[in-house]
């Protein structure tokens, strides 16, 4: 915060945007601590190829990964996508919010750390979005240079384009997402990935389709030998 910021703080106290309390010393940036712990973090078990929450741990699988299997190795994703998640990663999207990446970023660091870490890893791709202009905000973007930092792994954030500009995946119905999104990525260069694992780092997990499309464009072109999965939510 810069010194004009905390003078506003301190002459209009700001509330939570979720439940608006005043914020105090616990706030996760526009949101008070208790909005911010209702969060549900996504524990074991999980699916190991998707990463959905499970209630048992008697199948490693969830039933749609029983039925279909995906391109990417797998999926890991840090929060349950619903109540203050779910508007949380929406204000993200505005400029002012951009605070909160901070903590989505220790917060997929927390879930990345607690279930294997990156070993083995290479660079990290984000799910790119579709540029209308240059300084378009790529949420997933900040995230995959939160996580590239902190695990010191390189950012390769201009190999993979949108070149559709497709409708947000979790506004559509199931059978509408796989057409969505189908040839919407392409890669923009010949950079080569010779053998190289790569984790693909995007906001929200819905069915897998958009990750799986990532996942096609980069193992088709690039020559990369596998490619995981990070999303900060996972629908349930
Ligand atoms: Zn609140
Ligand atoms: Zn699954």
């Amino acid at each position: 915060m810069n010194f004009l910021e905390e003078l506003l703080d301190l002459v209009f106290v700001p509330s939570c945007l979720e439940c608006g309390v005043k914020l105090g010393e616990e706030r996760r940036a526009c949101l008070c601590g208790r909005c911010w712990s209702s969060i549900r973090l996504i524990e074991p078990p999980s699916c190991v190829s998707c990463g959905k929450q499970l209630r048992s741990d008697l199948e490693p699988l969830c039933g749609d990964c029983r039925a279909a299997k995906h391109l990417f190795t797998d999926n890991r994703s840090a929060a349950v996508y619903d109540g203050v998640m779910r508007n949380a990663i929406h204000l993200f999207k505005y400029k002012d919010k951009r605070k909160l990446g901070r903590w989505f970023g220790e917060m997929s660091v927390q879930a990345l750390l607690s279930s294997g870490g990156l070993a083995g890893i290479d660079c990290i791709i984000p799910v790119p979005i579709y540029r209308k202009k240059h300084r378009d905000f790529n949420q997933s973007e900040a995230l995959a240079r939160f996580i590239g930092d902190w695990f010191r792994l390189p950012v390769l954030s201009d190999l993979l384009v949108r070149t559709k500009d497709t409708r947000p995946q979790h506004e559509l119905s199931r059978g509408e997402r796989r057409q969505n999104v189908r040839g919407a990525f392409s890669l923009n260069n010949s950079q080569k990935l010779d053998s190289r694992s790569v984790l693909l780092v995007d906001d929200i997990f819905t069915t897998g389709a958009t990750a799986n499309e990532c996942t096609d464009a980069i193992l088709g072109g690039s020559g990369a030998r596998l490619v995981r999965v990070f999303t900060l939510a996972r629908g349930e």
